[in-house]
């Protein structure tokens, strides 16, 4: 017996088990078209998809929906089994390609001519436009509709085996042209197209509509729940139709969802693709793309994003999702279960001038606070520091409680150092601080009853690496891209600071090493993680998600309203 019920497609499914409309059988399926890199909204669907199943004890299977060969590729038929297995599900044997359908296809549209339900059409486009009506007019018949049987028959083979220019034919069914929904008004099934497929190479010439192919495959695989977005909802009718006219008893639904929709990037492959194929972005796994390769490139971890697609639910309406829920997700991921380490993006040298010049001192550092168990680790100390140059001011405003000239603050696990002298060049720029340490205030065993308003990080000069650290902030600066005056594109809207690169900063040396996807909490600044570009010689680390939450923020704002 199934769960209760937690969304409208599951109450769906309920019902059908308690009818038995499919023998207790539940069968979805993920559809993607191989034309792109998958994005987080089709993360949504492959949770919706794969977790319907498994809750159901059911099979889910990946599809490719190779039905048109202009835009598909094998680059994309890889990327896409990857990211799928890297959520976390898994279609077992069960990983199918509508083009293996092409033959059963064809044959389903014969047996349909062979009924008179379709028919050769030979209106060029503008025609046919004319031809389906408005939506205050009914269409009217096409004047091939009334071809014989055995005529359509020899044209539809004709078409198949190349006699004719792409356009010059399409194959139609015959429904109803005064139908108000225009899906329904003889909608194409066949279209003549000489390109190569990635799979079936030159063998075809004719492919089937999406329309056409799409419920016919649902129905040979067995698929019982046929999960698609509302865009398809008008379509209904049509994937109803051709199930019936095909002869399939009992076939597979469709049920629509909304898609989702995210603030700050956009979701089309087409737009998406656009930014990759005009470099205003670096690939489909920029770390600032929507793609699951890009999420996981910036450090995202499946856990999040599956922990996303829960809360934002499943539903009928369309909406736009803050991108801040997002990145709320990873960061109570990542808050658990990063180690925090130290790094200075922006260093300052701190010299400690009453500290012994060639001592260095361990101090211990905790890992992480939410996991004790992951216990704590020695870190240098010695005269020579670097610190974050915003955590210095040299006339700072009232209730600035950092360093600035005469002021103390607490060198986080270690001592409290008072700022003596501002060593500056000849410009006037300010190359160094020099500051005491008070001994007598180390971390733990301090008994010197000295209080100081903040605590920083910092690192030892000498043992400290260089690294460059990458900070992302949106790819698009408006909330929707696509909110655009006429004439200017989506790409208007980018954020120009949507990467900020620190070429200087300086890290723990025991992050050397570190590999994606290990994460950290770089202590008050952020959450990151090594780029597939760092070496041990260049470390390399990108910046998954600032420390502040602005959702969560929000959220307590609204709940207190
Ligand atoms: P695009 O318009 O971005 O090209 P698509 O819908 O054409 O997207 P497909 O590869 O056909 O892309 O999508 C595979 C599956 O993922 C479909 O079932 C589709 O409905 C679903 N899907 C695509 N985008 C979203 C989204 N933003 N939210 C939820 N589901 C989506
Ligand atoms: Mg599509």
């Amino acid at each position: 017996m199934a769960e209760e019920s937690t969304n409208f497609v599951h109450a769906i499914i309920n019902h059908d088990l308690e009818t038995n409309k499919y023998q207790q059988k539940v069968h979805t399926r993920f559809p993607p078209e191989p034309n792109g890199y998958l994005h987080i909204g089709h993360a949504k669907a492959i949770c919706l998809n794969f977790s319907t199943a498994e809750k159901y004890h059911g099979l889910c299977n990946l599809r490719f929906d190779d039905t048109n060969p202009m835009k598909e590729e094998t680059e994309f038929v890889e990327s896409i089994q990857e990211d799928i297995h890297w959520l976390g599900f898994d279609w077992q044997d069960r990983m199918y390609y509508a083009s293996n359908y092409f033959e059963q296809l064809y044959q389903y549209a014969v047996k349909l001519i062979q009924d008179g339900k379709a028919h050769v059409c030979d209106l060029n486009p503008e025609e046919m436009k004319e031809y389906r009506g408005s939506l205050t007019e009914p269409g009217r018949n096409c004047p091939c509709r009334n071809r014989s049987v055995e005529e359509n028959l020899q044209l539809f083979q004709d078409m198949r085996n190349g006699k004719f220019q792409e356009g010059e034919k399409v194959l139609r069914a015959n429904i109803d042209m005064a139908s108000p929904n225009y899906n329904m008004r003889d909608p194409v099934l066949y279209r003549i197209q000489y390109s190569n497929h990635h799979r079936t190479g030159d063998s075809w010439c004719i492919y089937p509509m999406y329309d056409f192919a799409h419920p016919l495959s649902d129905a040979m695989e067995g698929i019982t729940h046929s999960i698609c977005t509302l865009e398809f909802e008008n379509h209904r009718p049509l994937y109803d139709w051709v199930l019936e006219n095909c002869g399939i008893i009992n076939g597979p639904q469709q049920i629509e969802f909304a898609r989702l929709n995210l603030t700050h990037t956009v979701m089309s492959k087409r737009k998406l693709r656009y930014l990759v194929e005009n470099k205003l972005v670096t690939g489909w796994d920029d770390p600032r793309m929507p793609t699951i390769s890009g999420l996981r490139r910036r450090g995202y971890t499946p856990g999040a994003i599956r922990d996303f697609c829960d809360r934002i639910g499943v539903s009928k309406a369309n909406s736009m999702v803050d991108i801040g829920l997002l990145e709320h997700c990873i960061r109570e991921d990542l808050n658990k279960n990063a180690s925090r380490v130290f790094a200075v993006l922006d260093p300052i040298k701190v010299v400690i001038t009453n500290y012994p010049e060639d001592q260095t001192e361990m101090l211990t550092v905790e890992n992480n606070p939410e996991k004790p168990e992951e216990g704590s680790r020695q870190v240098p100390f010695g005269r020579e520091i670097y610190i974050e140059r915003d955590d210095f001011m040299e006339n700072p405003p009232p209730k600035y409680y950092r360093l600035s000239p005469g002021k103390s603050v607490r060198l986080k696990s270690a001592y409290i150092i008072d700022c003596q002298e501002v060593i500056k060049d000849e410009n006037g720029n300010i190359l160094e601080l020099h500051c005491t340490y008070d001994k007598d205030t180390k971390s733990g065993q301090d008994k010197s009853g000295r209080k100081v308003k903040a605590t920083i990080h910092w690192l030892k000069a000498e043992e400290s690496i260089p690294a460059e650290i990458r900070i992302y902030d949106h790819l698009f600066a408006k909330e929707n891209p696509d909110d655009i005056a006429p004439g200017e594109d989506f790409t208007q809207n980018l954020n120009p600071n949507s990467l900020q690169v620190k070429q200087n900063a300086r890290i723990e040396a025991s992050l050397q090493n570190a590999k994606a996807p290990q994460n950290f909490q770089f202590l008050r600044i952020g959450y990151f993680v090594p780029d597939y570009d760092s070496s041990p010689e260049k470390p390399i680390f990108n910046r998954i998600v600032s420390l502040k939450d602005t959702w969560a923020k929000v959220q307590k704002k609204n709940e207190s309203v």
